[in-house]
C-alpha cells in the first residue's frame, strides 16, 4: 500500500523516524519498506533521494505502482519487522535536486510568458537539466537571453514557494500550465502569483534559494527544442570551470578573456591558409620531383616510362600524390616505395596503358616478403602493399628487377 511521504509536507525534513514494515530484495540488493518515509523516490523527472536507514546506506528509492517506496540498500539492515528505524537525507543531493526542479517550473514559465513557448516534458539530470518545448522552430539567442533574465528576475524577487493540495472546483479557477495527470485532488506548487503547477516533487521555500539560473544549451530534439539549464550550486559550479577555461585559454592566446573566441577563430584561419599554402608548396615540390625521376625513367619498347623511386622518410599519402602526379601523363608506369621496419610499395600507371598494376605487385610482394607478412591489393590501374621490413637495397633491387623484365 501507498506510503506516506514526509518529503511531500515538509522538504526540509532531513532526519526521521519509521517503522519496518518488510524486508523485500530489489535487483539483487536488500531493501526495506517503511510506514512512512522522508526519502523522494524516483518520480515526476525528479531522481530519487540517497540517505541512509540506521546507517545502511541507500543508493535506490523506488516507488511502486501501487505507492509503495522500497528503499534499496548496499547492505542487510539489522532491525526486525516493526523495530523503528533512523533514516538520513544525503541534503546536498536533495537540496541540489529541489534547486533544480523549482528552477525548472520559474523556466517553464518564463518561457511561455516571454516566448509563448510550452513545456512538453522535464528531467532533472545528475549534471544537467533538460525542458522540451512545443517550439516550431529553434528559440533565438536574443529570446533566450530575454527568458533568462525573466527566470532571474524571479529568483531575485524573492517570491515565496507554496505547496497545497486544491480541490476539483478550486483547481479550475488556477492558471496552471499545464493540467494535471491525476484526478481529484491534486498537489499544487504555486510560485507566489508567478506558476501554478501540479507537481508532486521537493522544491525550495523561497525563489532566492534557487540561485542563478543559467541556460547552457538549446537544440533541435524531436520536432521541438530542447533547453539544457543548470540552477543554484551546479550554475556556480559550471561558471567556474567555464571561467578556469577561459583564463586558461586567455592565457595560451594571449588574448583578453573577452577575445579569446575572436583569437581562436584567427588562429584557425591562420592554419587553414598555412595548410593551403603547404599544399601548394608541395604540389610544386612533386612536379619538380616527377621531372626529375621521368628524366631517369627506363623506356621500353613500347615507348612506355617505367619510374622507380624509393623514400626512406615519404609518408604513404606522400607517396600516393607522387603516383598521381607522375601518371598524368599517358606512358608512365610508376613503382614508388618507402624503405623501413614498415615499408610500403605503390605500384600505378597512366590511364590507358594495358599492364596490369595488380598483378606486378604480387610479383614485388612474393619476391619481397616470402613469410607472406605482407598486405596489400589493389586495381589494375593503381595498387599498394605494406605492413613488412625492407630496406632501400632491397626495394631498390626487386623494383629494378621488375622493370628490367619488362625493358629488356
Ligand atoms: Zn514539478
Amino acid at each position: 500500500m501507498s506510503t506516506p511521504l514526509l518529503c511531500r509536507a515538509n522538504a526540509y525534513q532531513r532526519t526521521f523516524e519509521a517503522r519496518l514494515v518488510r524486508l523485500v530484495t530489489y535487483a539483487g540488493c536488500p531493501a526495506a519498506v517503511l510506514d512512512q518515509t522522508a526519502f523522494y523516490p524516483t518520480s515526476g523527472g525528479q531522481p530519487c533521494d540517497h540517505g541512509t536507514l540506521n546507517g545502511v546506506t541507500v543508493h535506490d528509492v523506488r516507488l511502486e505502482d501501487d505507492g509503495t517506496v522500497v528503499h534499496v540498500l548496499s547492505g542487510p539492515l539489522e532491525a526486525s519487522i516493526g523495530a523503528t528505524v533512523h533514516g538520513e537525507i544525503d541534503w546536498s543531493r536533495r537540496f541540489d535536486h529541489m534547486q533544480q526542479h523549482t528552477g525548472q517550473h520559474i523556466l517553464s514559465q518564463a518561457f511561455a510568458r516571454v516566448a509563448s513557448l510550452e513545456t512538453r516534458s522535464v528531467h532533472i539530470g545528475s549534471e544537467e537539466n533538460t525542458i522540451d518545448l512545443d517550439a516550431p522552430s529553434l528559440p533565438s539567442v536574443d529570446v533566450v537571453r530575454a527568458v533568462e533574465a525573466e527566470a532571474n528576475r524571479v529568483v531575485f524577487e524573492d517570491l515565496p514557494v507554496h505547496v497545497y493540495v486544491a480541490s476539483d472546483a478550486a483547481l479550475s479557477q488556477l492558471p496552471l500550465r499545464r493540467p494535471p495527470q491525476v484526478k481529484g485532488e491534486v498537489r499544487i506548487v504555486e510560485i507566489a502569483g508567478y506558476d501554478w503547477s501540479a507537481c508532486g516533487g521537493t522544491h525550495v521555500r523561497n525563489t532566492a534559494q534557487v540561485g542563478a539560473i543559467k541556460v547552457v544549451r538549446v537544440e533541435r530534439h524531436k520536432g521541438g527544442a530542447r533547453v539544457t539549464f543548470r540552477c543554484g550550486w551546479r550554475a556556480l559550479a559550471d561558471y567556474s570551470r567555464v571561467h578556469e577555461i577561459i583564463s586558461a585559454l586567455s592565457a595560451a592566446l594571449s588574448a583578453p578573456r573577452y577575445d579569446v573566441a575572436a583569437a581562436a577563430l584567427r588562429i584557425l584561419e591562420e592554419a587553414r591558409q598555412i595548410r593551403q599554402e603547404l599544399e601548394a608548396v608541395r604540389s610544386k615540390l612533386r612536379a619538380h620531383e616527377a621531372r626529375a625521376l621521368l628524366d631517369m625513367a627506363v623506356l621500353d619498347a613500347q615507348q612506355r616510362r617505367w619510374v622507380v623511386h624509393i623514400d626512406r622518410d615519404a609518408t604513404v599519402e606522400e607517396l600516393r600524390a607522387l603516383a598521381q602526379t607522375l601518371t598524368e601523363r599517358s606512358d608512365v608506369i610508376a613503382l614508388l616505395a618507402r624503405a623501413g621496419a614498415l615499408a610500403h610499395i605503390i605500384i600505378a600507371r597512366s590511364e590507358h596503358l594495358s599492364l596490369d598494376a595488380a598483378a606486378l605487385l604480387r610479383q614485388v610482394l612474393s619476391q619481397l616478403a616470402k613469410d607472406s607478412s605482407a598486405k596489400g591489393g589493389g586495381s589494375a590501374r593503381f595498387a599498394q602493399g605494406g605492413g613488412f621490413a625492407a630496406d632501400a637495397n632491397a626495394l631498390h633491387a626487386a623494383l629494378h628487377a621488375l622493370v628490367a623484365l619488362h625493358t629488356q
